[in-house]
This record gives structure tokens, sequence and C-alpha cells, in this order.
């Protein structure tokens, strides 16, 4: 009875509920002319940005009141259209008012920064207010953004002030539209798009989430994933990694050709973000991927192993400090930790002690062997080693799940912009996998004949 009144509580809460949702899209322009006057919306607004916000800084620093500027609005406004002048003017605005009540606080905090840096110039990106901009979404999805007088007549838009691009994939979430960012991404050649959206709770699919569900974090996979529903998730890192491997090579092969009292250089700093950027991209896509399968899944729970057990149980023997600098722990477990909020699922660092050597059929500790990514026990059992890991830290978290109730993994890979299921070749499931996988089937089949 109790727990019926929970549910109905939690109900109750998703049915009131509207949800944020961030769609994120790719957008081509059409013609090189089409690029080259995107570029030039961007720059502007960084430009605007900075000039704007290098104006307040010197009053800050003057101990001078930084409301009072000079009206870049106007300056603005003939490239940029009036509506994203002000949205840019806007959004400076309420970064340094977030910063003086952080002050306020007793926070010690930065004033708010340049778009940009001296070394690799402006950062493309601009913001369009909510109303100033449509997305049309189907076969051949687009969006139209506006642009100012002067960059119209440039290059000849013809009767609107619009520009039009087009849109690389479906957006996921349909709602009432929020402020949309466009940002160039040099390492990606690319032009992306964030949209925020509101969404109405109907879209929720999963109200009565209970299930949950356990992760084992490694290196050569990054993510291992088991489910109360019997699903599991691999998500293969190799590629990255050895990515990462190569710029920090690259980075040390620099760093020993400076000159004597040189300790960095511009393209060593740049090597350094790229490869930052490069993770934080893939870990960002990796949660968002991960928490909209468990999501989908009817998951509630997520057991992460403690940061401190993951890495000095199963990292320091054989994995060495570039690899904790390829992972940046802390930074995953918050980005998984923010995304799942997103979707009203929690996330429990608990301890996962033992989980490599424990099979999760039998219980087996002492007897069982781990050989390169294969896991084996006497009980016969033999499956991949991390999702077995993550199977025994699940059944260690919910208690029992039914054993040889596991679907065939999902392997996803990384091709640099979105992380794809991998089409599973028979020929590299291990003979067990198979063997388990005719067990799910036919233990659905007797189901559904009992039943
Ligand atoms: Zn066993």
């Amino acid at each position: 009875m109790d727990a019926l009144v929970t549910r109905l509580k939690d109900y109750r809460t998703i049915i009131f509920a509207v949800v944020r949702r961030t769609n994120t899209f790719a957008v081509r322009p059409f013609s090189d002319a089409d690029e080259q006057l995107l570029r030039e919306l961007l720059d502007a607004s960084a430009s605007l940005w900075n000039e704007l916000n290098y104006e307040r800084r010197q009053q800050f620093f003057d101990g001078k009141s930084v409301w009072d500027t000079a009206d870049y609005r106007k300056q603005y406004v003939d490239v940029l259209g009036s509506a994203t002048a002000q949205q840019i003017i806007r959004k400076n605005k309420s970064a340094w008012q977030s910063f003086f009540a952080a002050q306020e606080n007793g926070e010690d905090t930065a004033p708010p920064g340049y778009w940009g840096n001296e070394e690799d110039g402006r950062e493309l990106r601009t913001l369009i207010r909510n109303d100033q901009y449509t997305l049309e979404t189907g076969e051949r999805s687009r969006v139209e953004i506006p642009v100012g007088q002067a960059l119209k007549d440039d290059y000849g838009l013809g009767y609107h002030n619009r520009l039009r691009l087009e849109v690389c994939g479906q957006p996921k979430w349909d709602g009432e539209q929020g402020q949309l960012e466009i940002q160039y991404d040099e390492i990606d050649d690319t032009f992306r798009a964030f949209q925020p959206v509101s969404v109405p709770d109907s879209q929720q699919d999963s109200p009565l989430a209970s299930e949950e569900a356990a992760l084992d974090v490694g290196a050569n996979n990054l993510v291992a994933c088991t489910t109360t529903t019997g699903q599991q998730y691999l998500y293969d890192g190799r590629e990255l990694f050895a990515q990462f491997r190569e710029t920090t090579e690259e980075i040390a092969r620099l760093q020993s050709k400076l000159r004597e009292g040189q300790y960095s250089s511009r393209r060593i700093r740049k090597l350094y973000r790229k490869r930052t950027r490069r993770r934080d991209h893939a870990q960002a896509a990796l949660c968002r991927d991960l928490i909209e399968r468990l999501h989908a899944e009817g998951v509630a729970t997520v057991y992460v192993g403690d940061l401190t057990d993951v890495l000095e149980a199963h990292w320091c023997a054989k994995v060495n400090a570039k690899t904790h600098q390829f992972w940046a722990f802390r930074s995953f477990i918050n980005r998984l930790s923010y995304t799942a909020e997103e979707y009203g699922i929690t996330i429990e660092v608990r301890s996962e002690a033992d989980t490599t050597r424990t099979c999760p059929v039998c219980g087996e500790q002492n007897d069982t062997d781990r050989d390169g990514d294969v896991f084996r026990c006497p009980c016969g059992h033999e499956a991949h080693a991390d999702l077995c890991a993550s199977r025994t830290f699940l059944k260690q978290q919910a208690g029992e799940i039914e054993v040889g109730s596991m679907a065939r993994p999902v392997r996803l890979k990384w091709d640099g912009h979105c992380w794809s299921e991998i089409p599973h070749s028979p020929e590299r499931a291990s003979p067990n996998e198979k063997r388990t996988n005719r067990s799910t089937r036919e233990g659905k089949v007797a189901s559904v004949g009992t039943a």
C-alpha cells in the first residue's frame, strides 16, 4: 500500500512537471557564401561580447559601476540585427549579475571572461532569441536565423533578412523552444547548435521507473553497464584512448624540443586544449547516450563505483598516470550526474570491491580468471570481463537478478561525432555468449507458453 502511494506521488509529480532538454545538432550552410556569412555573424557576436566585456572589466578593476557602457547595440545592429545584438548584451549582463551575486555569497569567482583568447582569436558563437528563429523538422530539417541589414546586403540574401541552414539529423526533443546557441567547433570543423526546449510531461515515457543499473568504468572499454531489465551496454574506448595517447606523445615530443628556459609553446597549448576538448566531447556524448538508453529502459537509479575504489582496485596495477588524466573521473561523474538529473535518474556512488573477480552467476571469487577482455569461471560462465564486473556490481547493489536473462550486449563505438551501435558480428561473440543468448530465447518462448 505504501509503495502504491509513493508510486502515485511520483506519477503526480511527473504529470505536472515540465522538463528542460537540450537538442544538439550540427547545422550546415547551403553554400560557401552562406558559410562565410555565418562565420561573420558568429565572429561579430563574439566581437560584441568581448568589447562590452572589456569595457566592464576595465570599469570593474577601476572600482567603477559596470552598468554604464557605450551603446553596443547601435554599433552592431547592422551586422547582427537588433534582437541578436540585444540577446548577447543581455547574456553579458546576466553573467556579470551572477558574478556579483556569487561575490556577495563570499564565493571566490572571477569576473566574466572573453569568448576566445589572444592566441586562437575569437570563439565563433552566437545566441539567437527564442522568438527569432524557426526550426523546421521533417525529411529536410532546416533552421532560419536573422542577420543584420549590412550582412544581408553584402551577401545578397534577397528579400528576407534570414539565413537558412541545413539541420543534420533529427532533433530529439519537441517542445517550447528556448534561445538557440550556435558555435563553430574548430576541431570537428562543424557548426553545432544547442537548443534548449521545455518538454511537456507527456513525453516522459517511463513515469513509474524503478529499474536499476550499474556501471563499470574502464580504459579499453570506457563504460560497461548492466541493467535490472537484462540489458548490457559496452562503450568501446580503444580508438579514443589511442588518439589521446598520440596527442600526449606529440606534446612530449614538442616539449623535448623547447629551447632552454622555455616551458611551453603556442603549439603545445593548442594540443592540450585539443586533447581535452576531444575527450570532453566524447564523454559528454557518452553520458547522454547512456542516460537516454537507461531512461527508455525505465531505470531510476544508477550505481557507479566509488572513485577511490576504482582508482585503487583495478587501475593502479596496470594503468598509468596518463589514463587517469584521460578519464578525469571526477568531471565524468559530475557530467553523468547532471545529465541523469535532467532525466530524473539518480546516480549513487558505491563501493565496488571485488566486482572484477566475482562471478555474477555462482559468486565464486578465488578461482575466476580474467584474461584481457574475457572473464572465466570454473562454473562454466564465460563473458566479457567488464560487462561481468558491472553485472556483479549490480547484483551486489540491487540484489538477485535472474541468471540467463541477459540480452545480447549492445556495443557502441565513437566516430568523433556520436556513439553508434556496432552491428553484431557472430565471430566476435564468445561461444558462451551465444549459449546465453540461446537460453534467453528459449526462456522467453517457455514463458509465453506457460503464461
Ligand atoms: Zn561462476
